[in-house]
């Protein structure tokens, strides 16, 4: 048996960051920035009215009150993207609009709110100092700046950026396409009818779902059963559009555990470093891992606790390092347990818990149901207890460390 730490390190040891592609915009969403992107211009690129108002010389209206408006003439108005009016002589005023380039000789902006909107002429009633309402060249992005740094994970804001600065294409580690693939003769597509002996299939969904929680891409196959050369063929099948695999079931100690038998002996001329071993955690200790033809694969237990489980902790983190980013585990607290609890000697084991939060501490509460077929009281949880392998009797009342789990 080895522990976790160990099965992980022999996973990050093994997987590589994919390489970067060349990528429209909406293309690298949630993909990884492969380079530093710079601002080739300033942003703004030139000075621009805060507000729709007039563009105004401010010693102009340095007098105007209520009581005594100033009038001002009208030159004209600046749209945004407009060069109409592009200067101002002192004493003059043009209606400007937000986003609209400054015309030079103006100093400031006077809101519309604060004239009586007049298009010939108009009647400013406040004052202002230079340079109100107006949005300088470069106080968002100085030319030059790195806008977007390289390992970012392109969310809506870092798109955004980068149309800002004029980017349509950026170099970018895609999000890993994950095939998922459940094994069982038991197991039936949801929506079907039930035979004696039947389940429907849990984990397939489950985790093409993980995948998607943790950046990259799933896609679900259909399940296949027990027969080792169904299972062999579908993986093959599968090796050109995947750059991981994930399957559960499969890899115990029964009488047909047909992923371990797909495995189980080298075929001449296949390139696979995939063995099978007992790892030091509940739930999850039977599990797999290595490369196919240089794609890795995941083979997770078949309970879907386990399964669950079993991807938060070992998957997740590789799928991080493919798109080349740290390979993180999932955040963690540290929250007073609320119960006492038992832990199998040896094994890290992870609690299905709810976190509670009052008055600055975090409290947790192990789920009853700890069984790795009970999905429900996973589904109902928002964290993980995790012990750590030393510990056995734990008192309610001691500080213990939780997993947040993927909301
Ligand atoms: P196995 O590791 O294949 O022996 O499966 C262990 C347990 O998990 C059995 O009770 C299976 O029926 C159950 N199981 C395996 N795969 C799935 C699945 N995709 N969805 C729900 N339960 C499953
Ligand atoms: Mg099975």
């Amino acid at each position: 048996m080895i522990s976790v730490d160990e099965h992980l390190a022999g996973i990050l040891g093994a997987v590589r960051a994919l390489p970067p592609l060349e990528l429209a915009l909406l293309e690298a969403a949630g993909g990884v920035l492969a380079e530093p992107v710079e601002a080739p211009v300033a942003l703004p690129p030139f000075d621009n009215s805060a507000m729709d108002g007039y563009a105004v010389v401010a010693a102009d209206v340095a007098g105007a009150s209520a009581d005594a408006p100033v009038t001002l003439p009208v030159i004209g108005d600046i749209a945004a993207g407009d060069a109409g009016v592009t200067a101002l002589r002192p004493g003059l005023t043009a209606r400007i609009m937000t986003g609209a380039a400054m015309p030079a000789g103006a100093d400031a902006v006077i809101p519309v709110e604060w004239t009586d909107g007049g298009t010939a002429t108009v009647r400013i009633t406040r004052p202002c100092p230079p340079g109100h309402y107006i949005r300088r060249s470069g106080e968002d992005v100085v030319a030059g700046q790195v806008v977007v740094a390289e390992g970012a994970r392109l969310g809506a804001a870092q798109l955004g950026m980068l149309a800002a600065v004029g980017r349509s294409h950026v170099r970018v580690r895609p999000r890993p396409r994950v095939v998922v693939l459940s094994t069982g003769a038991e197991l039936r597509e949801p929506g079907a009818k039930l035979a004696p002996g039947q389940i429907w299939d849990s984990n397939s969904f489950m985790l093409t779902a993980a995948v998607e929680e943790a950046g990259a891409k799933g896609y679900r196959q259909a399940t296949v059963g027990d027969e080792p050369e169904e299972v062999r063929a579908t993986l093959l099948d599968q090796l050109g559009r995947a750059d991981a695999i994930v399957t559960t079931g499969g890899v115990s100690m029964g009488a047909r555990d047909v992923v371990k038998e797909v495995f189980a002996e080298a075929r001449p001329g296949e390139a696979s470093t995939v063995a099978f071993g007992k790892v030091a955690m509940r739930p999850g200790k039977p599990q797999g891992f290595g490369l196919l033809e240089g794609v890795p694969i995941f083979t997770l237990p078949g309970n879907p606790v386990s399964a669950y489980v079993s991807f938060q902790v070992f998957v997740r983190p590789a799928l991080r390092a493919m798109q080349g980013l740290p390979p993180e585990p999932l955040p963690t607290v540290t929250a007073v347990l609320a119960e006492d609890v038992r832990s199998p000697a040896g094994l890290r084991h992870f609690l299905r818990a709810r976190l509670s939060y009052e008055r600055g501490h975090y409290g947790v509460a192990p789920a009853e149901s700890q069984g790795s077929h009970q999905l429900q009281s996973l589904s109902s949880a928002d964290s993980l207890i995790v012990l750590p392998e030393d510990a056995e009797d734990v008192p309610a009342g001691s500080q213990v460390e939780v997993m947040r789990l993927p909301s």
